[in-house]
C-alpha cells in the first residue's frame, strides 16, 4: 500500500518565546509540502478509504491556526485532513503544556470545528483534557476516551471513529479502553510505515518545521516510511 499518514502541530511562525519551535510549520512551508504531495500524484485520504497514492495528514490539539492558515491552503490544493480535538479544552488554549512550551495556542471553538467538518475535513478524538493517558486509573481513563467521543459527536453531530494518543501515550490497557469505547482507529506517534494491520497503533510521519532545507528532509522522510 502507498498510503502516507503525516503528523502536524501548528501551521503558523512560531512566537518568538515559544520552546520546541519544531511544532510550527511555517505556511510557506506548508504550502511547499502540499505542492510536493500533489506534484507527485498523492491525494488526500481517510482510514478505511485509502487508495493507491493516498495521504492522510493529520493535525492534532485543533489549535486555531489550522482554521486560519492550514485550511485555507489545504483547499487550494484539495487535500482534506483530520483533526484531533482535546474536547474538553474547545475555545481555550493549550493547558496542558503551556507552561512547558512558555506560549499559550489558542485552540478552535466549535463553531470553527463545525465549519472544518463542513468543508469536509474529519474530526477525531484526543482525549478530554490532553493526559498522559497510561497513567489515569481506569475511570478516568474511561471517561478521557468515552466521554470524548460522546462530547465531539453531540456537539458536532458527526460519528467519531478515530482516536490519537495525547503525547502518542499508550499500553495494552489503553488500547483496550479505545476499542471498548467503540473506535475502529487509533494513532501513535510512532513512525513506521503505514499499515491498518493494527488499526490502534498507526504510526505516522512527524513533520517538523525548525530545520535547513525542510521540504529537501520532509521529502526524504516521506519517502522513508
Ligand atoms: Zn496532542
Amino acid at each position: 500500500m502507498k498510503c502516507k499518514a503525516l503528523m502536524y502541530h501548528n501551521v503558523d511562525f512560531p512566537p518568538k518565546s515559544a520552546k520546541l519551535k519544531s511544532l510550527y510549520v511555517t505556511p510557506p512551508q506548508f504550502r511547499r509540502q502540499l505542492r510536493f504531495l500533489k506534484s507527485v500524484g498523492y491525494s488526500s485520504s481517510f482510514l478505511g478509504e485509502e487508495k493507491g497514492k493516498g495521504v492522510i495528514l493529520t493535525f492534532d490539539d485543533a489549535y486555531r491556526d489550522f482554521l486560519d492558515n492550514a485550511l485555507p491552503l489545504l483547499e487550494e490544493f484539495g487535500f482534506r485532513a483530520y483533526v484531533f480535538v482535546p474536547a474538553d479544552m474547545v475555545g481555550r488554549y493549550n493547558e496542558w503544556d503551556w507552561r512547558k512550551l512558555n506560549v499559550k495556542k489558542e485552540l478552535m471553538s466549535w463553531e470553527d470545528l463545525r465549519f472544518i467538518v463542513s468543508r469536509g475535513h474529519r474530526v477525531g478524538s484526543h482525549s478530554l483534557s490532553h493526559p498522559d493517558l497510561t497513567r489515569l486509573s481506569d475511570r478516568e481513563l474511561e471517561k478521557e476516551v468515552h466521554q470524548s467521543k460522546l462530547l465531539l459527536e453531540d456537539k458536532l453531530g458527526v460519528e467519531v471513529d478515530t482516536f490519537c494518543y495525547p503525547y502518542g501515550s499508550y499500553d495494552e490497557r489503553v488500547v483496550e479502553t479505545v476499542k471498548r469505547a467503540g473506535y475502529r482507529f487509533a494513532f501513535t506517534t510512532e513512525q513506521k510505515k503505514f499499515s491498518l494491520e493494527d488499526p490502534y497503533r498507526i504510526g505516522r510521519i512527524g513533520v517538523f518545521g525548525n530545520k535547513l532545507f525542510v521540504l529537501f528532509s520532509f521529502i526524504k522522510k516521506f519517502y522513508r516510511y
